[in-house]
């Protein structure tokens, strides 16, 4: 038995505080009132403190990047008050795999890092459950995962009978306990996937109540008809839906504006959010920065492409115009030199100007590498988080030290950050959207809310600063620090 005393408690529903203790049994919360009396094993002093639902990260890339393999503690989350992460966004996840290779996450990480010993979602949770996580997980199936299982590195409709495949494979990865399903249509294996695709295999994903999220076809000049083309597929199937990592690039604020616009008219009817993150810098592949007609076929043929001179004359003035301090190498997968260099830096070493320094770092680094792209307009994303259209993610992953890469700070810092900047509304209703509405989206069970019977995923916090975590009832965070107690559980849906 642990008893949390005298905290503040804000229960996540969006009521305000109020002063309690908390008793805690084995996972659960027993009860919440006044014990003064009571004795417990283990007491928490909360005076002082206000005591939260543990924080619910909806898109997260600790499994793009397998650093759920690599660095299970994930205590870049733990230690922002964060207890249960969501992956599988963007078209990718670790399963189902039908060949059981990880292709589809190759743009973030090496991915002959782990043995992979695993194809269904029930194997790969089977695999998790042995890693020992710190934070719950759960996952949704990716769309170009399985698509790309299916049909290689075609760029093509599927067949009728694919599809019917498909619509199988899915069923089963939901039967299996896969939250939702997700898609990365900017992505260039998705870009050309027609709507009727998605269309015919969202309802399987509707009516077992799960969640889909998109990675939008296009997030520039075409951001409005994307949103519709969303919205659309929201009403016709009824599905519940989540636009990832929405927010203003520079250069389309007005088109940003405008989506926000009619996300918040027209689909009030809908079970419809987006998540974003309060920082002015994207993570993304280097070659996405190429002109659309470049990014075909695949990294190795877009990389042999950038040797042919007559099409590195058409791609260099189509660059994005940056400034040298808008690019940073985050990670570049056998040039670990590449690492922390600034576009400015890595184009003044080679006499080039920026354009033709973008172009030669693409072609130095095979195109492999992620990059810090600071291209997000900060003031009105952090506007953009007051909607209640707006989620919190960090979209990022909980990554070890290493010399091999850089850590954004969006990867341990951004719950603690939007609790600061948050200004405009009250800190029960900031807290209610990182707690109880997420858990309700993806039909997280017994969690996001400090109620009695719900699991004791807790975080006591003060100043916008996390003191103790707590992972179903077990202290994974005490004064700050991380215990690496590896209490996490996968989180499956209602299959
Ligand atoms: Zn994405």
């Amino acid at each position: 038995m642990t008893i949390i005393k005298s905290a503040q408690i804000i229960d996540g529903t969006g009521k305000p505080p109020f002063r309690a203790d908390v008793l805690l049994k084995d996972d659960k919360i027993s009860a919440i009132g006044s014990f003064p009396n009571k004795k417990a094993d283990t007491v928490i002093n909360g005076l002082g403190y206000y005591l939260v639902p543990g924080f619910i990260d909806v898109n997260t890339d600790s499994d793009h990047y397998l650093s759920l393999f690599t660095n299970p503690s994930q205590k870049d989350f733990l230690l922002q008050g964060v207890t249960t992460i969501i992956g599988g966004h963007c078209g990718s996840s670790l399963a189902p795999l039908l060949y059981g290779t990880l292709e589809s996450i190759r743009k973030w990480t090496d991915i002959n890092q782990i043995n992979v010993d695993w194809h269904t979602i029930a194997e790969l949770f089977k695999t998790l459950g042995q890693v020992k996580l710190g934070v719950n997980f759960g996952t949704l199936a990716g769309h170009s995962t399985i698509r790309r299982a299916l049909i290689g590195e075609d760029l093509r409709d599927l067949t009728e009978s694919e599809l019917k495949i498909f619509q199988r494979i899915l069923n089963q990865a939901l039967e299996e306990g896969a939250l939702g399903f997700s898609t990365g249509l900017g992505y260039a294996h998705s870009r050309l996937v027609p709507y009727n695709e998605i269309k015919a295999l969202l309802p399987i994903v509707a009516k077992r109540g799960g969640v889909y999220t998109t990675h939008l076809r296009d997030e520039t000049n075409g951001l409005l008809s994307s949103i519709n083309e969303t919205i659309k597929i929201a009403r016709e199937t009824g599905v519940k839906t989540l636009i990832s990592h929405l927010r203003p690039l520079v250069g389309y604020e007005k088109e940003f504006e405008n989506g926000l616009k009619l996300l918040e008219k027209s689909a009030t009817d809908l079970n419809l959010h987006f998540d974003t993150y309060p920082f002015d810098t994207s993570i993304v592949p280097i070659y996405t920065l190429l002109p659309l007609w470049a990014q075909n076929g695949g990294l190795e043929i877009m990389a042999a492409n950038l040797s042919d001179p007559s099409i590195k004359n058409r791609i260099i003035p189509e660059l994005p115009n940056l400034k040298e301090n808008d690019l940073v190498v985050a990670q570049a997968i056998g040039n670990d030199y590449l690492v922390g260099k600034t576009l400015g830096e890595f184009a003044a070493n080679r006499n080039l100007d920026l354009k033709s320094g973008l172009l030669e770092l693409m072609t130095v680094a095979n195109l492999k590498a992620l990059i810090f792209y600071k291209n997000v307009n900060l003031e009105l994303v952090i506007k953009s988080l007051t909607s209640e259209k707006a989620l919190l993610a960090s979209n990022a992953a909980s990554l070890e030290e290493s010399d091999k890469y850089i850590k954004h700070e969006r990867g341990y810092n951004t719950f603690p950050r939007y609790l600061e900047i948050n200004k405009t509304i009250p800190l029960e209703t900031a807290i209610k959207k990182i707690t109880l509405i997420p858990a309700e989206k993806f039909n997280l069970r017994g969690r996001g809310v400090i109620k009695e019977g719900n699991f004791a995923d807790l975080a006591l916090i003060s100043d916008n600063k996390i003191q103790q975590v707590l992972v179903s009832g077990q202290i994974a965070v005490s004064e700050g620090k991380s215990r690496n107690i590896a209490a996490g559980r996968i989180l499956r849906g209602r299959g």
